[in-house]
């Protein structure tokens, strides 16, 4: 039996020393690799609390944050939004109060796993494969804020206090547009009282294993509904004033324009183009068994249009475009049913802080190029007050935000982390 007992326990430590120097090769130090350890055992945990809409456990999520900011001897405090959810902001106090704070910022909602039988582990249970970390939000975007921390308690273990107070913010309902998070969160006393100059908030994956990027702007979305009206008629009448016909006209504008920007992709990115998909239509006559009268004309057809406005230009701009356009059609009437208030006006996208994380990045031997993001994220809200703020994902695997499997390779959280070690240490302590 002793026999068995002591080759179990040179297994298990032949299997340890595998697996260190499997992350760390040569370099491996087993001070550095327990704080890994943690960053992945503290990510397999917040994976397992499911934040998912329309109920997410973020009573869960800010007690386990509590709970390691305590341990770790960090300050905390929640802040309670208009909305009913709650925003937690863990501090390292700076010596220097000149010098404007720095947040990282990080969503704690994430999106459903409805295919979940087609992941190779369940998504919401935080099992390593093949030294990955799979789990919902395993890239958007608790792997982040699992980065951001042990980044922070790494540089308060080793620098102790930075000059730039760093705080780290998370928030709800991000995935839900942020109006009820950080939207109410930038609103209130208490935000205002931290006086933040610079925010690092999400970017994507560059799925360029020699580059990061770095998110600089955002575009804004404006969705709309258009409604054509025309006379009820019978489908063989060659004279009907057909209400689909003249929505299709109009909608064709828009398909040009969309495709006019779709030619100028390879010369920009898409983040840096106007979009305008029409995402329904909806027209024709029921009949009592529900099926559509094949020989009606109706009176009545209508689509929406999700049109996303890229930053230097303004979302009045393309409404004012909109209307002109519309004019020429007198039996139009639109509606503006969402659309972006936020405008943040930036001259120059590689400002300090982007500078300052290029560098800092460079260091890990890794390239950096500004990123304009297609959609947009709780950073519009940061950047629409004239805070600098950017959105970096410190990971070169593919993008893979609300998919299957979706996941991060240990050695790329670690990375991340002394990524972020080195950036605290070049822009809060220089
Ligand atoms: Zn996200």
């Amino acid at each position: 039996m002793k026999k068995y007992i002591a080759l179990f326990l040179i297994v298990v430590s032949l299997s340890r020393a595998y697996y260190i120097y499997n992350r760390h090769g040569a370099q491996c130090r087993d001070d550095s690799s327990s704080i890994d350890q943690q960053m992945v055992h503290f990510l397999q945990e917040y994976i397992r609390i499911n934040t998912t809409h329309p109920t997410p456990d973020y009573e869960s999520a800010l007690t386990f944050l509590k709970k390691h900011a305590h341990q770790d001897g960090f300050a905390y405090q929640e802040v309670a939004l208009p909305s009913g959810k709650k925003v937690l902001i863990i501090t390292l106090q700076g010596s220097d109060p000149s010098l404007q704070p720095l947040a990282l910022n990080h969503h704690m909602d994430v999106v459903p796993a409805l295919d979940a039988e087609q992941w190779i582990t369940p998504p919401f249970a935080g099992q390593l494969y093949q030294n990955h970390i799979v789990g919902r939000g395993a890239q958007d975007m608790k792997g982040i804020a699992a980065l951001h921390y042990y980044a922070l308690k790494e540089f308060k273990q080793t620098y102790g206090q930075p000059r730039r107070t760093v705080h780290l913010f998370a928030v709800p309902d991000e995935e839900i547009g942020g109006f009820t998070g950080t939207q109410e969160f930038v609103k209130t006393d208490t935000f205002k009282k931290l006086n933040i100059g610079y925010v690092i908030d999400e970017g994507h994956a560059s799925g360029n294993r020699h580059i990061l990027d770095i998110k600089v702007a955002e575009r804004k979305p404006i969705q709309i509904e258009v409604t054509s009206y025309g006379a009820l008629a019978h489908g063989s009448h060659l004279q009907a004033d057909n209400a689909i016909h003249t929505l299709i006209t109009f909608l064709q504008e828009l398909i040009t324009i969309h495709r006019a920007q779709q030619q100028l992709i390879g010369t920009k990115q898409p983040g840096e183009l106007l979009s305008c998909n029409i995402t329904s239509l909806t027209a024709g006559i029921k009949k009592e068994n529900g099926h559509i009268a094949l020989n009606m004309v109706p009176d009545c057809a209508r689509a929406t249009v999700d049109i996303r406005v890229p930053p230097g230009c303004a979302c009045s701009e393309i409404i004012t475009i909109l209307e002109n356009l519309i004019k020429g059609y007198p039996t139009l009437e639109y509606t503006i049913l969402a659309r972006a208030h936020e405008e943040p006006k930036i001259d120059n996208y590689e400002t300090r802080l982007y500078k300052k994380l290029a560098q800092s990045i460079k260091e890990y031997g890794l390239d950096t190029r500004p990123h304009f993001f297609e959609a947009s994220s709780d950073l519009r809200f940061y950047q629409a007050l004239g805070i600098e703020g950017v959105g970096l994902t410190p990971f070169t695997i593919e993008d893979n935000i609300h998919g299957t499997n979706e996941s991060v390779p240990v050695p790329q959280l670690i990375r991340g982390k002394e990524i972020f070690v080195q950036f605290l240490k070049d822009f809060c302590s220089p």
